[in-house]
């Protein structure tokens, strides 16, 4: 993509650090917005780029927005049918909701007509308005790409040499093509990610913050990897037969002693997969490489080594990260703030990353477009700052009950119906009030939520799961509007969204 010209000297009302989904997007908002908005990266698009699978809620944020800044062409990105027919030539997959599959290590996986080893979670009706997993290389470039044709700047390959507030404003020393220059902003957004570039520039206090959730991972695209439906359907063909939905089009997770793992299929023939590990049931070994320790966990799970007979991986092949949780305490002062996803990250698990992400865009894109600077500007910063890092101690607790009871799949289950209720509240409380600008991702701003979760998680280990079943279905009861626990559904759950997301 080419860039557009740097002059030393340019003074933009505001810099977003990173231009990955979420600082592409935002930049694209403020410049339709009629703020002057460079976008600076020290990659070029189209790259690789991890966190794909999307939810609802992230889907009625895109149409809140497409509708707030009079953007039908992200619109069409919300629905897996508007996508395809809107954006053919911008890959995706289809997620029609969640699927878990519970191994044990040395057995092969057969699904029990009881569902105690499986369970489905359909949130759409259709495939039309389900929902996506992102192709990142090219929803990122296509969101970079939109940014620039509405006038914001791009400047790709260039290194954040240092952020400094000078004379009431922002500048900023870069280096590109081998030339420095510096360039000046009233505001900055760091939408970097875990590299986390303003803080790491020194534009901001580094102060981080200790999650429950300890987890790596080591993930991959790969191709020919056959569906999961086929692979249960030698071991029994009729154990598919109760699934709402086809298990392949959702988030996959196999659940497995040391963690999990992902499978995400997209349309053009790839795979995203990758292992979640969680470092007290595995510790990171550093005498293994990525690829020994990956064959290794493979082979503990002979149906998942068997769909990998043939599976063969791409570019960039195996990714091993380190520990994957982080958070910095500030989120945000009176001219600076960092998006969700630099601010914090937990876990895949639950996909909360993508949604997460575009809560913050949207609320912060209303307080620099609808707040001039001084004190209502402050204090908007401000309630952003602290809902934020609630809401990522919040989604924290949600994930760490579930690695908690990784080992009984009963109480695994019974535990996700937590995050199950907070994002269908979520979304329920969304639509009755779509403009409310401090709503609280994940309903984390609500006490009597949060409470009944947190002792469900202190007590989820001293307890039958029959007895922890019940107790989460009675302390779920104000926020469950989808039917969670209702025993006709047995595991396999028809439809969770709500009427508006869940037509055309
Ligand atoms: C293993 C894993 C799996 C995940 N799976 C999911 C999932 O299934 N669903 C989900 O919702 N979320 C998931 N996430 C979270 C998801 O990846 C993030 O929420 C999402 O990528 C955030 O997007 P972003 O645009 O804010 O940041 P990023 O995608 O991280 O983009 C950051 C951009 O900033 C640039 N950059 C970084 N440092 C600098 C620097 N110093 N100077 C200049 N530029 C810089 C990078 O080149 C990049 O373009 C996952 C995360 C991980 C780690």
């Amino acid at each position: 993509m080419p860039d557009a010209g740097l002059a030393t000297g340019d003074h933009f009302d505001v810099a977003v650090l990173g231009s990955g989904f979420s600082g592409s997007l935002i930049s694209w908002l403020l410049q339709t917005a009629g703020l002057r908005t460079v976008v600076i990266d020290r990659a070029r698009h189209p790259r690789f780029a991890i966190g794909e699978s999307s939810t609802p809620a992230a889907n009625l944020i895109l149409r809140t927005l497409a509708a707030e800044y009079g953007l039908p062409e992200l619109a069409a990105l919300s629905r897996f049918g508007t996508w395809r027919e809107t954006w053919p030539g911008m890959r995706c997959g289809l997620k029609r909701g969640f699927s878990y599959f519970a191994h044990r290590a040395g057995e092969h996986l057969n699904p029990d007509r009881e569902n105690h080893n499986q369970l489905l979670v359909a949130a759409s009706v259709s495939d039309q308005v389900g929902d996506t997993h992102w192709y990142r290389a090219e929803v990122d470039s296509f969101l970079a790409r939109r940014a620039q044709e509405h006038g914001a700047v791009l400047l790709e390959e260039t290194e954040i040499r240092s952020a400094t507030r000078r004379a009431g404003c922002w500048s900023f020393e870069l280096k590109r093509d081998g030339l420095a220059r510096t360039i000046e902003a009233d505001f900055v957004v760091d939408a970097t990610g875990a590299g986390q570039a303003l803080v790491n520039c020194g534009g901001v206090e580094s102060d981080p913050v200790r999650l429950q959730t300890s987890t790596r991972s080591i993930f991959a695209h790969v191709r020919s990897l056959p569906l999961w439906s086929d692979v249960l359907a030698t071991v029994d063909p009729s154990s598919t037969g109760q699934h709402p939905f086809r298990c392949d089009d959702s988030a996959m997770h196999h659940l497995l002693e040391e963690g999990w793992m992902w499978w995400l299929r997209f349309h053009n023939g790839l795979t995203s997969v990758g292992f979640v590990i969680d470092e007290a049931r595995k510790p990171f070994d550093e005498n293994l490489t990525a690829r020994v320790e990956w064959d290794e966990l493979l082979a503990k799970y002979p149906s998942i080594q068997n769909a990998f007979r043939d599976a063969e991986l791409v570019h960039p092949e195996l990714i091993r990260t380190g520990k994957l949780q982080r958070m910095n305490r500030a989120v945000a002062g009176a001219d600076w703030a960092l998006l969700p996803s630099t601010a914090g990250f937990v876990d895949p698990l639950h996909s909360t990353g993508i949604a997460h992400t575009l809560s913050g865009v949207e609320r912060l894109t209303r307080i620099l477009t609808q707040l001039p600077a001084g004190p209502d500007r402050n204090a908007g910063l401000s309630a952003y700052s602290e809902n934020v890092s609630r809401e990522l101690e919040w989604i924290d607790t949600l994930v760490h009950g579930c690695y908690e009871c990784l080992a009984d799949f009963r109480k695994f289950t019974a535990f996700s119906m937590c995050y199950f209720a907070a994002a269908t509240t979520y979304e329920r409380r969304r639509l009755d009030n779509p403009r409310a600008i401090e709503q609280a991702f994940l309903c984390a701003d609500d006490e009597q939520m949060r409470q009944a979760v947190t002792t469900l998680s202190a007590v989820s280990g001293q307890m039958a799961a029959s007895d922890f079943e019940t107790l989460c279905e009675e302390a779920l009861r104000p926020f469950n509007h989808v039917g969670l626990f209702s025993p006709r559904h047995r595991n396999m759950y028809e439809c969770t969204a709500l009427p508006e997301s869940s037509t055309t």
